[in-house]
């Protein structure tokens, strides 16, 4: 038994928040942990902000259902699909990710969660657990799948050496040389090769 697991952020979607910061024009919103490492202090920062401009879960919403996957995305997601369980394993918030998503046709996603209240105001968020890529990818390990997973940045690296093989795809060339053990890619058409020779199974490609 084998599941896919796949990063969202950088891999089949724009950086989320950066891109809501440009079409915002909010620029201070374009931070994120290589600017400011500590990640509760960067969350309170960006939650801060969205009071300060006003901005309601469902004004952010509208500006991200105006983002698209990354060209061929949604394809890519079809096809592993047909061919692997898959699990997107992400350090989103699933508000934010709601619109895009639905283009991607919902496939199943871990994340973090965002709080509102009545007024649809963003008062706090709640991480789902600590290092979630990595203690996703274990508890699989104990329902007996194998786990093949795709990422392109630091975050994704404990998953990926917790998974039985781990990609890097359209990762930075500091995270590519800082982890020469996980074979990297540069487009999902290569991700698709990667996966059917990373298979233990015979598949149609
Ligand atoms: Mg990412």
């Amino acid at each position: 038994m084998e599941l896919a697991c796949l990063d969202l952020e950088g891999v089949l979607v724009p950086e989320i928040w950066i891109a809501f910061a440009e079409r915002t024009g909010i620029e201070e919103l374009r931070a994120t942990t290589r600017d400011i490492p500590d990640y509760n202090v960067l969350m309170k920062q960006r939650l801060s902000l969205l009071d300060q401009h006003g901005l309601k879960i469902g004004d952010i919403q509208d500006v991200i259902a105006t983002l698209e996957p990354l060209p061929g995305a949604i394809e890519f997601v079809d096809w592993l699909r047909e061919r692997f369980q898959v699990i997107i394993l992400s350090d989103t918030f699933y508000e934010f990710s709601q619109p895009l998503m639905r283009q991607l046709h919902w496939p199943t996603l871990f994340c973090h969660r965002l709080i509102t209240d009545e007024a649809g105001r963003v008062v706090d968020y709640k991480l789902r657990q600590e290092d979630p890529k990595r203690a996703s990818v274990k508890a699989l390990h104990s329902l007996n799948y194998r786990v093949l997973a795709a990422g392109d940045s630091y975050n994704d690296t404990t998953m990926l050496s917790e998974a039985d093989v781990g990609f890097l795809i359209h990762a930075p060339q500091n995270v590519i040389d800082e982890f020469p053990q996980f074979k990297s890619v540069a487009t999902l058409e290569e991700l698709k090769v990667a996966f059917l020779e990373a298979s233990d199974r015979t598949l149609n490609p």
